[in-house]
């Protein structure tokens, strides 16, 4: 079982020759809608991978509201919304152009009004009675830091595997870091987290040590890198992928996949095996979740 504390937002991807400058307007070639927000993203990516998968998140009380938890359902990924009568639906703005550049624009709407206490009353009432060797909670930088605590503060007191994928990087305690197994980071996170804790002269690897975890780094076409806490360092390469369409959602399908692994009782290793093969499935697809109206409205 694989429990997902995160954001969930509805995508509108439109393609454009070159984005616009302000005080310009441009036509779009293409219109897609599609499921997004790394919550869902994870989610998705885990049930695909074959667990059993609930999102908990925050939703608005409107039309996107229902396009979302209708994806979510188709892929059999159950639903335990906090519902916002406030604000809409999380949503983002995606421009590309067709030097496959892009512009993007979040609001995270309804996301907001996912607490801490909203949160673990959830995760509470979804794993009471659940066996703990393998539940897997996993959360990420879209909620709030104090929902990222709560989950693993509540992992910690039950025995619960945590995953934690620090995209983007948010401040988080350090008694939250030493409970992420594993804590998942691109590059460039993983640079921004290394500085932040250590300063400009240490390696993640550092990181790994201090926190006696272990980090797991992805590495684009490169795949990722899985040092543990006495610093060993092990490759996993990625599948190589000739035509990448979108990589948007690649690090999501890796952290989603991961977790489902872990909690089938896979080793770190095999687990990160599984992720990167799902990440080379997903930059050949359209769209972060890899659901939604694929053909959009083309024009
Ligand atoms: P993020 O999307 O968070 O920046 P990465 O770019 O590191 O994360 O991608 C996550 C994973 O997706 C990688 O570990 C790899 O498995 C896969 N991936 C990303 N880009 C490519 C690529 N060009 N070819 C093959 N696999 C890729």
């Amino acid at each position: 079982t694989v429990v997902v504390v995160g954001s969930v937002n509805l995508d509108t991807t439109v393609h454009v020759a070159m984005l616009p400058v302000p005080g310009e307007t441009v036509f779009a070639a293409t219109n897609h809608q599609q499921l997004g927000g790394k919550g869902a993203n994870q989610a998705v990516a885990a049930a695909e991978a074959g667990a059993t998968v609930t999102i908990v998140c925050a939703l608005g009380d409107d039309p996107a509201a229902e396009q979302a938890l209708g994806w979510l359902r188709s892929r059999a990924v159950e639903v335990r919304p906090v519902r916002d009568q406030t604000r809409p639906t999380g949503q983002a703005w995606i421009i590309v152009d067709d030097k496959g550049e892009n512009a993007i624009v979040v609001d995270r709407g309804a996301n907001a009004a996912l607490t801490a206490d909203l949160a673990i009353a959830a995760v509470l009432d979804r794993t009471r009675g659940s066996d703990r060797t393998t539940t897997t909670l996993v959360a990420q930088g879209e909620v709030d830091p104090a929902v990222v605590h709560a989950v693993a503060a509540f992992a910690r007191e039950h025995g619960l595997r945590f995953v934690l994928n620090l995209a983007p990087v948010i401040e988080v305690s350090e008694a939250t870091l030493r409970t992420a197994a594993p804590l998942i980071v691109n590059e460039g996170e993983a640079t921004a987290l290394t500085r932040r804790h250590l300063g400009e002269d240490s390696r993640p690897a550092d990181l790994a040590r201090r926190w006696g975890i272990d980090i797991v780094i992805t590495l684009g076409a490169e795949g990722a890198a899985i040092i543990s806490p006495d610093g060993e360092i092990r490759r996993v390469p990625a599948p190589l992928v000739d035509v990448v369409v979108d990589t948007s959602g690649a690090g999501d399908a890796f952290a989603g996949t991961v977790a489902a692994a872990l909690s089938r009782g896979l080793s770190l290793y095999e687990a990160a095996e599984h992720g990167v093969a799902a990440g080379a499935r997903a930059v050949r697809r359209w769209g972060a979740s890899g659901i939604g109206d694929e053909q959009g409205s083309n024009r």
